[in-house]
């Protein structure tokens, strides 16, 4: 067996009860406790004289101990106190509760101490690190670098440190180097012993920033490995349809087109149609600010593959979306002759039934549905795209579930969450990606304010001036999760309130996430017919709801929500040739909320929102844990480390280029270390 494969129990201090202790920590094997990276580091290679320590600081002292005493407090707590000395001055430790400590220390000894300085009678550090310069392994917690890991309840930085060590003496040059020697040479890579040895222990910062890129460069270097054979995989063996790009019928819908598209549009789709007509699956992510016309691509797709005689099918995230997307692609592809239809979860047992038989015999050609797609009773006669909209409100799971309706269908998701290209790559993987950059001409740049509550009043003023004008206006009310019903409460007490007092002579209505199906569509159809000249709503209307005559976004308590869940709000607007206006109502507290709130008042741009936002929540949070399919880092950082990120992309990506199963001799230890580190997930990629 690989000795890095041990159990963490060969290394002397680990018995049965720490061993199921570090389990915890993710620790099994020995290999595991190399892999355990700290924290932080402490800079203890420089004592502090005792004469100039400084109350509430940290400090490392050397010193001797000149006497010990032990003794009870009036509560009866027992007191161990050890009084230590230098030429400078004298200083006290002491540990609470812990008698026992009386037994290590002798009035003569040198010794080290770490602590935070406090002041009681005397200057003074409880329970501070300690360590005998005169014991084996002092050079370990003291004088030097030390490493601060991530604890769990049980187990102490010391121990941890000490049975880190001991892996790393015993264990560290049994770690094969799965970089081949040129390779690592060419980058000004360490080798990888030295890389853990320093990682943990390292001499000086220039080591341990050393260990550091090489450590990150290996966790990247495997995660685009994957990609890399993703993608030289995808297609083989699985033959795609190839559809016919032009035709009588895409010239028909091209003609049909109610507005001309953008050049940004024109050239997605060009991209998409290339994809398409190729006879590998299309793996295509179409990435675009709100707003910058990402539906009329889709559709475009929609009608190649129903031209070709296949069908096709839409996901959305939410029903209202699925009937928007229905109603548009209906009135502009039913002269066409394409048959289109809808699934969603609310629709009634009979029409549900129909439609599924409709799918089944392939009567219909295009289906918008919601997760209602992916029921296990839907059956495509001939599904040849799928298209997933707005993706990242989907896990990863159903949208493979969608694909599997039909074999390999070409695949094609939109995002509204534009990423610079870089990390795009990076977290869509294997992924090819076409960037919508450029948005419909006509459209006034919207206006964005922030007001305190109390303006609440002119807030409503404005309201009614623009309404005056023959616009409509949304105003929304944050999603309250820890207590059920307070979002409801929320929007539908001010609903009621608004519809008696400040607007009673308007048209409002009310719509929220609990509502019916076919209530919800009723009032979004008529806020679309203008039938209504107020919504009052919860989020339900983050998504790609489309009222060109809307103006005014009003967004209450502001500062309860997400940058990106802003930026889409604000999307909302803005959608027609009227001048628009987004109010946020907003009283923040936090720092990061003060920073999303400043965002939207400086920056329209959905990509440099998301760069701010990236910033701000930091990757693991913007992107959430199952939408990407970034394995969990644990060392490296994508945002901070994106140079290492693309250096580890183009190598990798090089290398499957040169040998794309990880055949010869010098990439086997490249290929062990990606079985153990993706063991299960992708490992299908590997199998021989
Ligand atoms: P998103 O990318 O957010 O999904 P949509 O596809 O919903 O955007 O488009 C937003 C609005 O812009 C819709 O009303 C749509 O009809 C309109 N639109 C899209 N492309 C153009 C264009 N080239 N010229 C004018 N209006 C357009
Ligand atoms: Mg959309």
């Amino acid at each position: 067996m690989d000795t890095l494969q041990q159990s963490a129990q060969y290394i002397k201090g680990v018995g049965p009860a720490r061993f199921e202790v570090l389990n915890r920590l993710g620790i099994y094997t020995v290999g595991d406790l190399l892999n355990y990276f700290p924290r932080r580091y402490e800079d203890r290679r420089n004592f502090a004289p005792l004469g100039r320590l400084e109350v509430g600081k940290y400090a490392t002292v050397k010193a001797e101990v000149l006497k010990t005493s032990l003794r009870r407090s009036k509560k009866g707590l027992s007191i161990f106190q050890v009084v230590v000395g230098d030429d400078t001055g004298v200083l006290a430790a002491a540990w609470f509760n812990q008698p026992f400590m009386k037994r290590y220390f002798k009035a003569g000894q040198e010794l080290i101490l770490y602590g935070k300085v406090e002041r009681f009678r005397s200057l003074q550090m409880n329970s501070p690190e300690f360590e005998f310069v005169s014991a084996k392994d002092a050079c370990l917690h003291m004088g030097r670098i030390v490493p601060v890991y991530p604890l769990t309840s049980k187990i102490n930085q010391r121990y941890l440190r000490t049975i880190i060590s001991r892996a790393e003496r015993n264990y560290c040059s049994c770690s094969p180097d799965m970089l081949p020697y040129t390779l690592r040479t060419k980058l000004g890579l360490l080798p990888l012993t030295l890389a853990l040895r320093s990682i943990h222990f390292p001499q000086d910062f220039t080591a341990r920033d050393s260990a550091y890129r090489r450590l990150v460069f290996d966790e990247f270097f495997l995660f685009q490995l994957i990609l890399a054979l993703k993608k030289s995989r995808r297609g083989e063996g699985q033959k795609g349809i190839a559809h016919k790009k032009e035709g009588r019928l895409i010239e028909r819908f091209q003609k049909a087109l109610p507005f001309k598209l953008t050049s940004a549009q024109d050239k997605a789709i060009k991209e998409i149609a290339g994809d398409m007509a190729s006879s590998r699956p299309m793996n295509r992510l179409l990435q675009g600010d709100v707003g910058s016309g990402k539906t009329i691509v889709a559709a475009s797709a929609l009608v190649l593959s129903v031209q070709s005689g296949f069908q096709a099918a839409l996901m959305t995230p939410t029903e209202i979306l699925a009937e928007q997307h229905y109603l548009f692609l209906s009135k502009l592809l039913m002269p066409l002759d394409i048959n289109v239809g809808l699934l969603i979860g609310s629709m009634s047992r009979q029409v549900k039934l129909n439609t599924l038989e409709d799918i089944c015999s392939g009567e219909l050609d295009i289906v918008v549905g919601t997760h209602a797609l992916i029921e296990e009773s839907i059956h495509f006669k001939q599904l040849g795209l799928v298209v997933v909209d707005e993706q990242h409100k989907f896990g990863i799971l159903q949208r493979s579930l969608l694909r599997k309706k039909g074999q390999s269908p070409d695949y094609l998701v939109l995002s509204a969450t534009p990423i610079p290209r870089t990390l795009a790559m990076t977290v869509y993987g294997d992924l090819d990606i076409s960037t919508i950059k450029e948005m419909p001409g006509g459209r006034l740049p919207i206006s964005t304010f922030r007001v305190k509550e109390r303006a609440a009043g002119d807030v409503y003023k404005f309201i009614r001036e623009e309404i005056t004008k023959g616009r409509q206006a949304y105003i929304v009310y944050p999603l309250i999760k820890d207590s059920a019903g307070s979002e409801l409460k929320a929007a539908s007490q001010m609903y009621g309130r608004l519809k008696e007092k400040e607007f009673h002579e308007l048209r409002l209505e009310l719509i929220h996430g609990q509502m019916d199906g076919r209530d919800k569509d009723k009032i979004m159809r008529s806020f679309k017919n203008h039938k209504i000249d107020i919504l009052i709503s919860t989020t339900v209307i983050e998504v790609g709801i489309d009222v060109p005559n809307a103006s005014v976004m009003v967004v209450e308590h502001a500062q309860r929500f997400g940058l990106s869940q802003l930026h889409q709000l604000r999307g909302r607007i803005g959608r027609g040739p009227y001048p628009s206006y987004c109010i946020l109502v907003a009283e923040p507290e936090t720092a990061p909320a003060k920073q999303r709130i400043e965002a939207m008042l400086n920056i329209q741009d959905g990509f440099r929102l998301a760069e701010e936002d990236l910033d701000i929540r930091g990757p693991g949070q913007f992107f959430g844990p199952a939408q990407h399919g970034l394995p969990e880092l644990k060392l490296g950082n994508i945002l901070k480390d994106m140079e290492l990120m693309e250096l580890a992309r183009s190598e990798a990506f090089s290398l499957v280029g040169k040998d794309p199963k990880l055949r010869s001799p010098q990439h086997l230890s490249i290929r062990k270390r990606l079985k153990q580190r993706f063991h299960g997930a992708n490992i299908g990629l590997l199998s021989v």
